[in-house]
């Protein structure tokens, strides 16, 4: 029997971890129970330093020692260590151009409660993070350890002076705004804050869609389009973040081809994104769309299969750079994508290389607290990667 875990009188904060902690609590976090053999050979840590570094995560009651597995074979049974999910607890919010989706993960990523707010009509930022910090406020009388919080978005993120700042994110009209230091001050609490396709890539690669997959490209799109890699399973970050950026690739160059805001005709963005098969389709908002196309009405049709190719288009090109194991495609317009399912995978077809090829295809079933999920996996991997990356 786990003696329960303690409450500090004081607020709880997540403890300071060295990188030999980290590397295995990370493991334990990512990939379940682990006996001691098998956390030794993945970490590389001697038998003795793994006793070391797990008596420290037991005594901090983020590991408890399980049951005794007998291994097969020779040698001794084998210890198992397991996790304990409800030993801390972390926040994540997505941030959309109207609301705010926020969740309560456990430390496996489990999401224990979820809320969801209207945005202050304003969208100033200091609106919008006077909210972030009352949604805090309120999950912390139900979590006291609340370790820490992720908050993502659509748009450009950068470190200044290691702080981060949203760069641009054209759905709030924010342009510099330093919102990572913003949101401490109000939430008391260590923040991460990420762009939200990057962020659900490392959510889908440590605990959804992309598990046990060292290679990977998520592709999202809604109101806009984006794209997450994981190459030998770590995020491609480049030299600023700002990977995956296939909104804007020329797919047809038609003169009947519509025009994206940047004035790009046929570009990605000009088929796919939802305000444009929208706008393509002549529709009052996508589901009508939807079920105009489904009906034989020729506008529509042409604007979701366009919608559609234009998006195989866009995982060809990815397909193309890194040969991912597994390509996840989600976001809210996916039901285009499953209505004109023959039309992307011709899409596919017509740009890929012809000595690739698509692997694994996964079409991800959207909500947008998906990406609040994705947030608060920011914000635990943050706690367990290695201090020095
Ligand atoms: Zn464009």
């Amino acid at each position: 029997m786990t003696e329960a875990i303690t409450e500090a009188a004081d607020r709880w904060s997540w403890p300071e971890l060295h990188d030999g902690q980290r590397a295995v609590l990370r493991e334990v976090v990512v990939h379940g129970s682990r006996s001691r053999a098998d956390l030794a050979r993945r970490t590389g840590f001697s038998r003795t330093s793994l006793s070391r570094l797990t008596r420290d995560l037991v005594e901090l009651q983020f590991i408890v020692e399980g049951e005794i597995k007998p291994r097969s074979g020779r040698g001794r049974p084998s210890e198992m260590l397991d996790l304990r999910p409800e030993s801390a607890h972390f926040a994540g919010v997505k941030l959309t151009g109207e609301a705010l989706y926020a969740v309560v993960t456990d430390l496996h990523a489990v999401v224990v409660e979820r809320v969801e707010h209207p945005l202050p009509a304003s969208k100033a930022a200091a609106d919008v993070v006077e909210l972030i910090g009352r949604v805090v406020a309120d999950f912390r009388t139900r979590h006291r350890r609340l370790a820490s919080l992720g908050v993502c978005l659509a748009g450009d993120v950068e470190e200044m002076n290691g702080r981060a700042e949203v760069i641009d994110s054209p759905f709030l009209g924010w342009d510099r705004v330093p919102l990572q230091g913003m949101v401490e001050k109000v939430s008391g609490l260590p923040t991460v804050i990420s762009n939200d396709v990057q962020a659900l890539t490392v959510a889908h690669h440590w605990f959804g869609a992309g598990v046990g997959h060292s290679s990977l490209a998520v592709v999202s799109f809604g109101a806009g389009i984006g794209a997450g890699l994981v190459v030998r399973d770590e995020l491609v970050w480049g030299a600023r973040g700002h990977t995956g950026k296939v909104g804007h690739l020329l797919v047809s160059n038609g003169e009947t081809a519509p025009v994206c805001d940047h004035g790009h005709r046929g570009c990605v963005s000009a088929w796919v994104t939802v305000p444009a098969v929208i706008a393509n389709a002549g529709a009052a908002d996508l589901e009508d769309a939807l079920r105009r196309a489904e009906e034989g009405d020729p506008r529509a049709v042409a604007a979701v299969e366009g919608g559609a190719r234009a998006l195989g288009a866009a995982v060809a090109y990815l397909v193309d750079l890194i040969d991912p194991q597994k390509v996840i495609v989600t976001g809210e317009g996916l039901p285009m994508a499953r209505l004109a399912e023959a039309a992307f995978h011709q899409g596919v077809e017509e740009h890929l290389d012809p000595s690739s090829e698509l692997g694994l295809l996964d079409f991800w079933d959207f909500d947008f607290a998906d990406y609040a999920w994705a947030a608060s996996i920011s914000a635990i991997r943050r706690v367990v990667q290695r201090e020095t990356t």
